[in-house]
């Protein structure tokens, strides 16, 4: 590829990889060893401990090989990101890649929810948030913007730390696309004091696709088995998405924004369009009413972040939904670390000015104000 004009993108989806010891560096021992902790098995798995639960995962292979058929390149990265889990490397890389700010989600923490102790996580949220101010946010607070923990098994307890993350100076909150084992469903109305207090605080409701809980990433076997599970882990952000609207949780509070993070973009007109189609046809069983139609809703309060699909990009312009947002994916091996240059000239290239710089920079900048603009030529 001849080197063209370096293009930049904030990334509404990049993680950090927890250091190692960080839970003994944060929790008292007895807590840390129940917090979740990855154990590699041969080359290619590992096991995923959490608070006496454990499942077993696929890694994604470090090599590159071409299909002989089609002549595609399988398994393009090779490399594990410098800056994975240290946060001036990190800066380096992203200045490399031409990703300015981003949204940081945890690695490892994002299975979290399956822990059961409620005293556990509402300890082990408040430390990882403290720390996270400090050790991420603090290295570059006009790029880095970390996702707060929130301990989700008493309502009560999220509401405190949502208020307390916002107070420590952050934007955003993790949330899972599936709740935790024996909570009430994203739709329930036991919720309410928790959009409530993001919608109060302004903080971004951010969830990352893959954290529905239970017994881990693996639902199928057998043939197509590979990206089977890859795009199962998809539909729960679209589930979660469509329980906010359809509840009326958005349209009671219009100011709470809802970031679905890794899931792609062009899924949103599609299921705005079947919800007006439910709401109209089943228009008698509908409750609640809502003061808008669900696709306006949706449209106007839920973003959605892609990293490689290449027709995400046209739900902005064909289909009218404007809070199509690139991610890298940065530091994980779905994401674009190594060609995230390859990959914005590939979608960007050639389209309008105007609806590039609204996915690559100004979705992202609606839901963080507070973050600068990248260098010029962006
Ligand atoms: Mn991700």
């Amino acid at each position: 590829m001849c080197m063209q004009e370096k293009i930049w993108s904030n990334s509404g989806d990049s993680h950090f990889l927890e250091p190692e010891g960080l839970w003994n560096e944060i929790l008292p021992p007895a807590m840390a060893e129940r917090m979740p902790r990855s154990e590699k098995v041969g080359d290619d798995e590992e096991i995923v401990h959490v608070d006496g639960q454990s499942f077993r995962r696929r890694l994604p292979k470090l090599m590159t090989k071409r299909d002989e058929k089609t002549g595609m390149t399988i398994g393009e990265l090779v490399m594990r990101p410098p800056g994975a889990r240290d946060m001036q490397e990190r800066l380096k890389d992203l200045d490399h890649e031409g990703i300015w700010a981003e949204v940081v989600y945890a690695s490892l923490g994002l299975w979290e929810n399956m822990i059961r102790d409620r005293s556990l996580v509402r300890a082990a949220a408040r430390a990882e948030n403290e720390w996270k101010v400090e050790q991420l946010q603090g290295v570059a607070p006009d790029r880095l913007v970390p996702a707060a923990s929130v301990p989700l098994l008493d309502v009560g307890d999220a509401v405190s730390e949502v208020v307390a993350a916002a107070e420590m100076g952050l934007h955003l909150v993790s949330l899972p696309t599936g709740v935790p084992e024996g909570a009430d469903d994203w739709n329930r109305d036991s919720w309410e004091p928790l959009w409530a207090a993001a919608e109060e605080t302004g903080m971004v409701l951010g969830f990352h696709i893959g954290s529905d809980g239970g017994d881990g990433p693996t639902v199928y076997s057998g043939p197509g088995g590979a990206v089977l599970n890859y795009v199962e882990t998809t539909y729960g952000g679209q589930r979660v998405a469509t329980k906010l609207v359809t509840s009326g949780a958005l349209d009671r509070h219009p100011g709470l924004k809802v970031l679905v993070s890794e899931g792609g973009a062009s899924w949103v007109p599609f299921l705005g369009d079947r919800m007006n189609e439910g709401y109209r046809q089943h228009g008698m069983f509908v409750r609640p009413v809502l003061s808008a139609l669900p696709k306006e809703i949706l449209y106007r309060q839920v973003y959605a972040s892609f990293q490689h699909d290449e027709s995400a990009p046209a739900a902005l312009w064909a289909m009218g939904y404007r809070n199509v947002m690139w991610g890298s994916d940065y530091p994980h091996l779905e994401g674009t670390y190594g060609h995230s240059q390859k990959t914005l000239h590939e979608l960007f290239d050639g389209i309008d000015a105007e609806a590039s710089r609204r996915i690559r920079i100004g979705a992202f900048r609606e839901l963080f104000p507070h973050v600068s603009d990248p260098p010029e030529g962006a």
